[in-house]
């Protein structure tokens, strides 16, 4: 039996009516872009979030763009950011002209904390970005209070985390700004791209909607240099059908992590994710980690079984960002996690069957002698 990472196709069966209605009503409607269904999805996220204000935008990747565009970050600026992460949330820094500066992550929960950040504050840092990787929150108190001593700024990475909370509050609630996305990989994906900048500042607010369209107050009189971050209408409407379901969906990906930690509890060798008790985790991935890594996704392809590296190169070892000097040995936690973790397949409808068969495959290798 296969067992692909992620299987849109199965959750799609599940609401196939509902999406199709929608995207319809959006055809026949003609309006593409932005509009009230973008309105609607901004304020249910919102709501969804504990915010009291959300911004469609084009994708995540806008999202983290439009945010420090709107904080005027720029060159001689520094930004701080875990070097293991996905890669729009450094890109989104240099490509402002300011320069990302890199930390190191936690060697359990993969995030980045507080005393790692605080090494890497200078004069010019104006912002930081923890990220929630995986669908478990940062330590946000911690890092929020940090901010504060040092005047600085928190934009959330919450592309994965999606009401993912810590110690009770939401991803969104810690931060000044807080960036999700709707990739179709993610908890609550659309059918295309898509994002959402929350915020509860009625500035940073009006400010986001400016830049999200071209800077345009009113139309053609441009106010700013912005650009074109705006969601379309397709998208809104399908992700509105979708969000009433992603509690379900939240639980079932849980549910997916108790039954993982079951099977696999014994497996000598094979690190299981860290789950905080202080947490909701939403399990946007579930990253397991083991030495002969490679070896080990090998074994479980020639299964058919789906995995993923997420991701094999920490951002200070990127060729794009070689000319700020980084090496390898600065940040030992995020190149061990390079180089050891894999996710397995945690979407929200796996069978109990399809999940024996990840887990039996998983054991198989541990029983393996190492390779002569
Ligand atoms: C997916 C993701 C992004 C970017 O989102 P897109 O919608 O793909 O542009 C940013 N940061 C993190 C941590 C992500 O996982």
């Amino acid at each position: 039996m296969a067992v692909p990472l992620l299987d849109l196709k199965a959750q799609y069966a599940t609401i196939r009516e509902e999406i199709n209605a929608a995207v319809l009503r959006v055809l026949e409607s003609q309006a593409f872009i932005l509009g009230a269904e973008v309105e609607a999805l901004e304020q249910e996220i919102a709501a969804y979030s504990g915010c009291r204000y959300g911004v469609g935008v084009s994708s995540g990747t806008d999202a983290l763009l439009l945010a420090l565009m709107v904080l005027g970050v720029k060159a001689g600026d520094e930004v701080i950011v875990p070097t293991y992460t996905f890669f729009a949330t450094a890109g989104a820094v240099a490509r402002l002209g300011a320069t990302p500066v890199f930390v190191d992550v936690d060697p359990q929960t993969y995030n980045t904390h507080a005393q790692a950040i605080e090494k890497a504050i200078t004069p010019r840092t104006r912002a930081i970005i923890p990220v929630h990787l995986y669908g478990q929150m940062a330590g946000m108190p911690a890092i929020v209070a940090l901010a504060e001593r040092h005047n600085l700024i928190v934009i959330e990475d919450a592309a994965q985390a999606i009401g993912a909370e810590y110690e009770g509050k939401r991803a969104g609630q810690y931060g000044h700004m807080a960036c999700f996305s709707f990739f179709p990989s993610k908890n609550l994906g659309g059918a295309g791209d898509g994002g959402m900048v929350t915020t509860n500042d009625p500035e940073l607010y009006d400010k986001l909607r400016l830049y999200r369209n071209h800077g345009y107050k009113p139309k053609y009189y441009n106010r700013v240099v912005g650009g074109n971050f705006r969601l379309d209408a397709i998208q809104a409407a399908v992700l509105r059908v979708k969000l009433p379901y992603l509690d379900a969906w939240t639980q079932a990906r849980q549910r997916n992590a108790a039954i993982y930690r079951q099977l696999l509890a014994e497996v000598d060798g094979l690190r299981l994710p860290c789950e905080l008790p202080n947490v909701r985790h939403i399990y946007n991935q579930f990253v397991v980690a083991c030495e002969r890594r490679d070896d080990f996704q090998s074994h479980l392809q020639a299964r058919s079984i789906g995995t993923e590296i997420y991701y094999p190169l920490p951002m200070h070892l990127q060729d794009c960002f070689a000319e700020l000097g980084y090496k390898r040995g600065d940040f030992p936690h995020s190149e061990a996690a390079a180089q050891q973790t894999l996710a397995l397949p945690i979407y929200p409808e796996l069978t109990q069957a399809q999940l024996e068969e990840v887990a039996d495959a998983v054991r198989a290798f541990f029983q393996l002698p190492a390779p002569a």
